[in-house]
């Protein structure tokens, strides 16, 4: 049997560090980075006899979430102690929650080949994000820092719904879409405030059975995720075919080797001997309080695209890729307030913008200038001071070193030329010097015109005014 033979089942939990200025038990600070355990006290180092106060802003975000992904919201949810030991968790527990989540029973629409789709989620709960590790590379010893211990985090499961390492890829994309639009996360993937566990299985198409599923933890690109899973999906494959069995294990993606590797077996297995934790009270909320943070709920991007579709007349497709960012949606509504040139904005961020971000492998919340800076860029090209080309490199600098436009311009020399005297001087070089290309046109080849251009345009490197030397060059060759 070939790959077509088999449907591949997948499933994500997806950890997003929640940006509340304090942790959620206490009142040390989130910030990422840090010297190493500065940003702890007793209770986030777990000193025995400190007991923890749940943050309100915790469960607020979280109900944020929890209502921008369509979920019902618990009345009368609570926290338990889910037990293990790991070095960066000194208490020997995690604070989470078992059998009563905060949100359930939501989904996220995303948009495949064949239609809209909506992807189930089972669950959204609170708990706390453990520390981390650091191995010596001098000493050879492992060193603690417990910075990390006591982030709040929103764990978000969805039901095996996903079909596809590109189902999984705009699956993560909305929902990071969503968390962003509602401020809840930054979603910093490089900074892990956005991870993605993957349960990865394949069955025999028409199968009714799961078949048996590993788990790779921790992913943090969108890049290894899809590579990950097309490889696991192979593996997999490999392995049932060859006569043999899935193990149901967890895995550690290697993205140098570009091959998982087993980290523990029958994590299903492990009893982690969940019990309500004594120490904290039951979270009981009122009709009020969550009719009030509907209420207040920002626009969704959903939304964002219909009203760029009517306001800014925007096609279909632009509005897909601006909105798609919160960053990207925000940057073009700033900068349009200030220029008011909509499609000129529109179109910096889809095609220029957009493209170096790409190259850059950069994400639209590390573009480093500002909605003015784009919107004095568009204002300088619609008053003629410089050509959309010279326009492309202030934007390279831009990125470079982000500072006003007409500065860049001005420091660069790159002022378009508009002077007549000036162009007409060139025109008559480029004339003088390109004789052949003179006789083609007047023995009426038109697109020798664009040749002698392109010319006069690098002899002036991009600054001449392309609407006068157009016309300059056809004055004179009709003369
Ligand atoms: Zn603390
Ligand atoms: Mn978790």
């Amino acid at each position: 049997m070939s790959r077509n033979d088999y449907e591949v089942v997948m499933g994500l939990e997806v950890h997003a560090e929640l940006s509340t200025k304090t942790k959620i038990f206490c009142s040390c600070p989130t910030e990422f980075g840090g010297a190493p355990n500065t940003h702890t006290c007793p209770i986030c180092m777990a000193m025995p006899g400190t007991l923890p106060v749940l943050n309100e802003k915790v469960v607020e975000y979280a109900v944020k979430a929890g209502l921008a992904t369509n979920c019902q919201i618990s009345r009368d949810s609570k926290n338990d102690r889910k037990n293990y030991f790991y070095p960066d968790l000194p208490k020997a527990y995690q604070i989470s929650q078992f059998d009563k989540p905060l949100c359930f029973e939501g989904y996220v629409e995303i948009e495949t080949e064949e239609g809209k789709k909506k992807i189930r989620l089972e669950r959204i709960h609170i708990e706390e994000d453990a520390g981390k590790l650091n191995h010596d590379e001098f000493g050879g010893g492992t060193l603690v820092d417990l910075n990390r211990a006591g982030v709040p985090l929103i764990e978000i499961v969805s039901k095996p719904d996903l079909r596809s390492s590109d189902e999984v890829d705009k699956y993560l994309k909305k929902l990071k879409s969503i968390l962003e639009y509602i401020e809840v996360s930054d979603c910093k993937m490089q900074e892990g405030s956005l991870r993605a566990d993957v349960n990865v299985s394949v069955r025999k198409k028409g199968d009714e059975k799961l078949g048996t599923r590993t788990e790779m933890k921790n992913m943090n690109s969108f890049r290894s995720i899809t590579r990950a899973i097309e490889y696991e999906v192979t593996r997999q494959i490999d392995v049932i075919e060859s006569g043999g069995k899935v193990e149901q294990e967890t895995l550690r993606w290697d993205d140098v080797s570009g091959k998982t590797f087993s980290m523990r077996d029958k994590e299903d297995a492990q009893d982690y001997r969940y019990f309500p934790d004594p120490d904290l009270v039951a979270i009981k909320l009122s009709e009020e309080y969550i009719e009030n943070i509907k209420e207040n709920l920002p626009e969704l991007p959903e939304t964002r695209r219909e009203r760029y579709l009517n306001e800014y007349k925007m096609s279909e497709k632009d509005a897909k890729i601006i909105v798609s960012s919160k960053f990207l949606s925000d940057l073009f509504e700033e900068a349009t307030k200030i220029c008011n040139n909509p499609k000129s904005v529109c179109n910096w961020i889809i095609s220029d913008i957009s493209r170096i971000l790409n190259e850059n492998e950069m994400e639209p919340i590390e573009i480093p200038f500002t909605a003015e800076n784009l919107a004095e860029l568009v204002t300088i090209i619609d008053k003629g001071i410089i050509s959309s080309s010279i326009g492309k490199k202030v934007l390279e600098e831009l990125f470079k070193e982000p500072r006003s436009p007409e500065t860049i311009v001005k420091e660069k020399g790159w002022i378009q030329i508009s002077d007549e005297g000036e162009i007409k001087k060139v025109v008559m070089d480029v004339i003088a010097a390109n004789p052949n290309s003179v006789k083609d046109y007047k023995g009426g080849k038109d697109k020798a015109l664009g040749f002698l251009v392109g010319q006069a345009m690098k002899q002036t490197k991009g600054k001449a005014n392309p609407q006068m030397l157009n016309k300059m060059f056809i004055e004179e060759l009709n003369k």
